[in-house]
């Protein structure tokens, strides 16, 4: 059934088929409901007319009223410009206009009085408003108080006629006839818990807020509802999914009683632990686990995840583990072995270079079920990889994987879906993490290893490098290991290969004495690999890289990270970096290199490297500079395209969004109560919309 909303808005008065066609193309708007949902990014303070007498340059776009004195033309060539003067009882002021001079002077009358708008600056000893909007005053300006709402355009729509004053013309037109159709979506029980005012005015008034308290008023509603229905559609999932997918059962077995007795190298911390049995109950609750785990760089989540796999290969089932990278992977590998060899379980690695007849191999003991643990790449989703009995999926650095990729995880098993488990060192503000994984269960390793010392890092400018230098040959000689990493993006590729060869030069030169690696992304994996492994094992004590090294690489005996032009990085990604370091019992060092001159932003990112070790107080810090589709890369974004909330400064709404809607679907899981009768109606609606939630779950 086609509702009001639902009608196209080449229907609405004023607007036609060319006119509908441009609002389709620029601004994805195509029905009376997207059309409601367009809201203003800002407002005008329309509420008041200054006097003359209390302008200065620190206030925003104000009013004045006042009649137009003297007009004169100025300068000539560019300084051209057109004066007038604006006076009332308290004073006066200039307004000036540099272009469309002839047409403006036309129009201004003396002893006119006039409404004037704009931004007042100081020019000359004097306050003047250049180009301001202005019109002749009338009475309807006299009652007119009111916040003008601006909304986005573009070019194509001004030329159009479709400036943000034609647009809050026709959003008028169609708040006045929809008025009576707007549907209250969120429960009275709610709305009065919370103070929250109906739809209907909340809608009026966030286009035409008769102040700021009704705007006030009117945001909190509209943000409390979009959050609301986000995390209800992602608890409803969570929901629907443990009540489908049942899980098959894996319980604490022999193999782990062996391994925690005789092989476990070092006492597990308490979140380690904990994590543990939260990942155990899962598995043996009889549903299917789809579980997060989070935990710093260094927080130990490997030993974390191979324990787990114990459970499975214990019970005669199959694990996978999955890393973004090559390096990474093959680093898995080898840790990995270690262990798996002693407790008699067989283990392989699959990746891009794997051989084929390696392949062959591979793919008979994984389908025979002799091979226990597989780790690699994505080479693990092409389709040849079947698995005779795949009980848990481990992947790393979740991150770097789409969820289409996650969910070819899935189907790898034809009787049951495996149990999913996936890692992240990337501390992810909660908020988000409530948003992008609200569907999954979340652990926490909030606690590192007995015994690190908490690195610690320094700003350096690129002319004290001697200084560092002289630092470094001095870690040298204690017999520690040093990286110095590069920044190298596609766009500027050429010139970064240059720079990280240079460095590469200028190190060599500074110490002369000591073995050097070079890693970059443009070399062959193989050689790639073989200096890596070089570093690796300590006969190279200097790494010179680009991000290649970013995730997962572990040499204990490295101190020192240098990251050069370091305000090129992200701060995720400083992050990541600095936590190659800190591995060992030694005190670790980061030094963060810039040149004098840097963006204000670039400061801030590496003030805060300097202030803090903690990965949520970085990640919070990142979410305010960069928003949060940014962050996160738009292959998720589906989830933050939000109309109006915003997760970098609505996390407390956020949180109240999410527990009311836990506690309507706790007590009302089917939505059948009378009281909840407009969130079941809402939820039957957006079920309709074209919105993909399958993409998130
Ligand atoms: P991440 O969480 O970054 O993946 P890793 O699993 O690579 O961290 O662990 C980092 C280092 O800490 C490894 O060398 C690992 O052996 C060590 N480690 C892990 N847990 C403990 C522990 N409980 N006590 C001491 N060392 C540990
Ligand atoms: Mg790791």
């Amino acid at each position: 059934m086609k509702g009001f909303f639902d009608t196209g808005i080449e229907f609405l008065k004023g607007v036609g088929p060319n006119k509908a066609d441009l609002i389709n193309k620029e601004l994805e708007i195509f029905n009376f409901g997207d059309l409601i949902q367009f809201y203003p990014f800002r407002y005008e303070d329309r509420t008041r007319f200054y006097r003359i007498s209390e302008i200065n340059e620190r206030l925003p776009n104000i009013q004045v009223r006042g009649k137009i004195g003297k007009i004169e033309t100025l300068g000539t060539g560019s300084r051209k410009r057109l004066v007038a003067s604006l006076y009332d009882d308290t004073g006066s002021i200039e307004l000036v206009w540099f272009k469309g001079i002839k047409w403006v002077s036309r129009k201004l009358k003396t002893g006119v009085a006039y409404a004037v708008f704009g931004k007042p600056t100081r020019y000359g000893g004097k306050n003047n408003i250049a180009h301001p909007e202005i019109e002749v005053y009338t009475a309807a300006h006299e009652k007119q108080g009111f916040l003008q709402p601006v909304y986005h355009t573009t070019e194509k729509l001004k030329r159009g006629y479709l400036d943000s004053r034609a647009i809050a013309k026709l959003q008028k037109q169609l708040l006045e006839a929809a008025k009576s159709r707007i549907v209250e979506s969120l429960p009275p029980h709610l709305m009065n818990d919370l103070g929250l005012i109906p739809k209907a005015e909340a809608l009026w008034h966030i286009h035409f807020p008769s102040d700021s308290k009704k705007l006030n008023q009117a945001q909190l509603r509209l943000k409390f509802e979009e959050l609301f229905y986000v995390q209800l559609r992602l608890l409803k999932l969570k929901l629907a999914r443990i009540e489908r997918f049942r899980g098959k059962v894996f319980r604490e077995t022999a193999l782990i009683k062996q391994f925690y007795h005789q092989h476990l190298p070092f006492e597990l911390t308490g979140a380690q632990k904990r994590v543990i049995r939260e990942i155990y109950s899962d598995m043996k609750s009889g549903k299917q686990m789809n579980r997060l785990l989070q935990g710093d760089v260094g927080s130990g989540k490997t030993i974390v995840a191979f324990i787990c796999v114990l459970a499975v290969v214990g019970a005669g089932a199959q694990a996978a583990l999955m890393a973004p990278t090559e390096i990474l992977a093959e680093q898995h590998y080898r840790g990995l072995k270690i262990f798996a060899g002693k407790m008699d379980v067989e283990i392989g690695i699959l990746t891009g270079s794997t051989k084929q007849s390696q392949r062959k191999e591979l793919h008979q003991k994984l389908q025979n079920g002799s091979l226990r643990l597989l780790v690699g790449t994505h080479a693990l989703l092409e389709d040849q990889v079947q698995f005779n009995s795949l009980g848990l999926a481990v992947i790393d650095e979740q991150h770097r994987f789409g969820v289409a990729q996650r969910a070819k995880l899935w189907k790898k098993n034809k009787d049951f879906f495996p149990h999913v488990l996936v890692m992240t060192a990337t501390p992810i503000p909660r908020t988000l993490a409530m948003t992008l994984y609200g569907d999954l269960d979340v652990s926490v390793i909030d606690e590192l290893p007995p015994g690190r010392k908490p690195i610690e890092t320094v700003h350096r400018y690129d002319q004290n490098r001697l200084k560092v230098f002289g630092f470094i040959k001095r870690q040298l000689s204690a017999g520690r290991q040093i990286y110095f990493v590069y920044p190298l993006i596609e766009e500027s590729a050429k010139m970064d290969l240059k720079h990280l060869e240079d460095g590469y030069e200028s190190i060599k030169r500074a110490f002369p004495e000591i073995p050097v690696s070079i890693v970059h992304g443009k070399m062959k994996s193989k050689d790639k690999d073989y200096e890596m492994q070089r570093f690796v094992k300590g006969e190279t004590r200097i790494m010179v890289a680009t991000t290649v090294i970013e995730v997962g690489v572990n040499v204990p005996n490295a101190t020192v990270m240098v990251i050069e032009n370091s305000e090129r990085f992200g701060l995720a990604q400083l992050h990541q970096l600095r936590g190659r370091v800190g591995r060992g019992a030694d005190q670790s060092y980061c030094i963060l290199m810039t040149d004098v001159k840097i963006s204000k932003e670039g400061r801030v990112r590496i003030q805060t490297m300097v202030r803090t070790n903690n990965g949520f107080e970085i990640a919070d810090v990142d979410l305010k500079l960069r928003g949060p589709g940014d962050l996160m890369g738009t292959q998720q974004s589906g989830v933050l395209d939000l109309m109006i909330a915003d997760l970098s400064k609505d996390g407390k709404l956020l949180k109240v969004a999410r527990e009311k809607a836990a506690q309507i679907l706790e007590t009302d899981p089917e939505l059948k109560s009378v009281e909840n009768v407009n969130v079941r109606r809402q939820v039957a609606q957006q079920k309709k919309s074209s919105m993909n939630w399958s993409r998130i779950s």
